[in-house]
C-alpha cells in the first residue's frame, strides 16, 4: 500500500491515520513531539519541526500524498511539498484560514455575512475604531484556538489595554453578537471540484471551547441549515479548496446567519460522523487527498458528540482519575474515543463520546445520562 502523510500529530492526525489505515494505506506523521497521538499509531513518525527542510524532504520521499491536521502549519511547507506530490488542502487556502483578517476579507468576497469588525495592526487603526463595535471581542489574527488569544472588551480604554496585553500583535476586533446558537458545516471538495457535505451541526460552546454537537433531523430550522450549507459551499469554492473544510457560523437571535471562521481540516464538530454517518470526515479527508471518488455521506443515526476535556479527570481532586468508562459504555449507542494523550490537563481535549440512536429524543436521553456519569454539565 501507499503511504499517506499528515503534518501534525494531534488527535485529528490520529483519527485521520485510523481512517487511512482502515482503507489500506500506511501513514506517516510529521510532528516534533515524540509522544504525539498520531505519531504513536503511525508507520512512520518523522520528528521534525513543520519548517524543517530535512523533515519535509523525508515526508515527501515516503508519501504518495500529504494533508494537514494542524491549521498553523506554515503555508510555505505545504507549497514546498506540493512541488513533488499532491497536497490537500493547498498552502494558499491554509494561509487564509490562519489569518482572521484575510479570512474575513475572503468571506466578504464570497458575499457571506460576517460580524462587524475592524482590523487592528497599528495605533492609528486602534484610535480609529468606531465605538459601535463595542462591546466586542479582540482576537489575535493568528494562532488562536479554543478561545485562546481573545479578550472581551466593553470600552475603548479596555480595548487599548487588551491590545497592549496581547502584545500589540495584529488583531481583529469583532462586535459581540447576540447568539441564539452556533452551527457548523463540513464540506469536502475534490480536485475535480465536486463537493459533498456532512449534515449541518448544531454546536454548544462553553468558555470558548466546543462542548456538545447535535446532529439530527430538525436540529436547526431548515432555512438556517440550507443557508449555512450554501454559504459553506461558496466559501470552499471561492478558495478553490481541495480537502475537508469546516465553516463555523453564529445564528443570531433574529435568526440571521453570520460566518465566524473556517478550519482547513476535519473539525471537532464533525467527530460525530465517525459513528453517525456512513462516511466519516476523516474518510472524506483520505478520499480528497488521494483523488478517490467523493460520495455524499448519509446520516444514519441521530447523533450527539460530547467533548471529554481534561477537567473531567479532576472532578474529585488534584490527582487525575479516569472517568467511569464502564458505566458510560453500558449505555446503548455510546461510543468512546480517547486520543492516547499521556497526561490529562484541565482544558485539554482528551477524547469524545459519540452517542447514536434512532431518534433525537433517545440520543438526548442517553447523552444526558452519559454526561451525568462523567460530570459534564447538562445541556
Ligand atoms: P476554535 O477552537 O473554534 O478555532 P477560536 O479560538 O478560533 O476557536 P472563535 O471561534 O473565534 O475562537 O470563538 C470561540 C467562541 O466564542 C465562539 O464559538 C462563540 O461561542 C464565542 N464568540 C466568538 N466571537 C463572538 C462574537 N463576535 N459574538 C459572540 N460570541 C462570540
Ligand atoms: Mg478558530
Ligand atoms: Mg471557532
Amino acid at each position: 500500500g501507499a503511504t499517506l502523510g499528515v503534518l501534525g500529530g494531534g488527535q485529528l492526525g490520529r483519527m485521520f491515520a485510523h481512517a487511512a489505515q482502515a482503507m489500506g494505506y500506511f501513514t506517516a506523521v510529521l510532528d516534533p513531539d515524540a509522544t504525539s497521538p498520531a505519531g504513536r499509531i503511525s508507520h512512520q513518525h518523522i520528528r521534525s519541526g513543520y519548517s524543517d527542510a530535512q523533515g519535509l524532504a523525508e515526508l515527501a520521499r515516503v508519501c504518495a500524498a500529504v494533508t494537514t491536521e494542524f491549521e498553523n502549519v506554515p503555508a510555505a511547507s505545504l507549497n514546498q511539498l506540493a512541488q513533488t506530490l499532491p497536497v490537500a488542502p493547498a498552502g494558499s487556502a491554509v494561509a487564509i484560514a490562519q489569518d482572521r483578517a484575510a479570512e474575513k476579507a475572503h468571506f466578504v468576497r464570497c458575499g457571506v455575512p460576517v460580524a462587524p469588525h475592524a482590523v487592528i495592526e497599528t495605533p492609528e487603526q486602534l484610535a480609529a475604531v468606531p465605538a459601535d463595535l463595542l462591546p466586542g471581542i479582540l482576537k489575535t489574527a493568528r494562532m488562536g484556538y479554543d478561545g485562546k488569544g481573545q479578550v472581551r472588551v466593553k470600552t475603548l480604554e479596555e480595548l487599548a489595554q487588551a491590545w497592549d496585553d496581547l502584545g500589540r500583535v495584529a488583531c481583529v476586533l469583532e462586535k459581540m453578537l447576540p447568539l441564539a446558537h452556533e452551527c457548523s458545516v463540513i464540506v469536502a471538495r475534490g480536485r475535480n471540484g465536486q463537493i459533498v457535505h456532512l449534515p449541518v451541526q448544531r454546536n454548544l460552546h462553553r468558555d470558548g471551547i466546543l462542548a456538545v454537537t447535535e446532529v439530527y433531523e430538525g436540529n436547526l430550522p431548515l432555512a438556517q441549515a440550507q443557508q449555512a450549507l450554501a454559504a459553506a459551499k461558496s466559501v470552499a469554492e471561492g478558495l478553490q479548496y481541495v480537502g475537508v473544510l469546516c465553516v463555523e457560523f453564529f445564528v443570531l437571535q433574529d435568526g440571521s446567519l453570520v460566518v465566524n471562521e473556517i478550519a482547513p481540516r476535519p473539525h471537532n464538530s464533525g467527530h460525530y460522523s465517525q459513528n453517525g454517518c456512513d462516511v466519516s470526515q476523516f474518510e472524506l479527508q483520505v478520499r480528497c487527498m488521494t483523488g478517490l471518488p467523493l460520495v455524499q455521506p448519509r446520516l444514519h443515526s441521530a447523533s450527539i458528540m460530547l467533548n471529554l476535556l481534561g477537567d473531567l479527570w479532576f472532578a474529585h481532586g488534584d490527582t487525575a482519575q479516569t472517568p467511569a468508562w464502564d458505566q458510560v459504555l453500558a449505555l446503548p449507542g455510546c461510543h468512546l474515543h480517547l486520543y492516547g494523550k499521556a497526561q490529562a490537563q484541565r482544558g485539554r481535549k482528551m477524547g469524545h463520546l459519540n452517542i447514536t440512536a434512532t431518534t433525537a429524543e433517545a440520543a438526548r436521553a442517553t447523552a444526558l445520562q452519559a454526561a451525568a456519569i462523567v460530570g459534564i454539565e447538562a445541556f
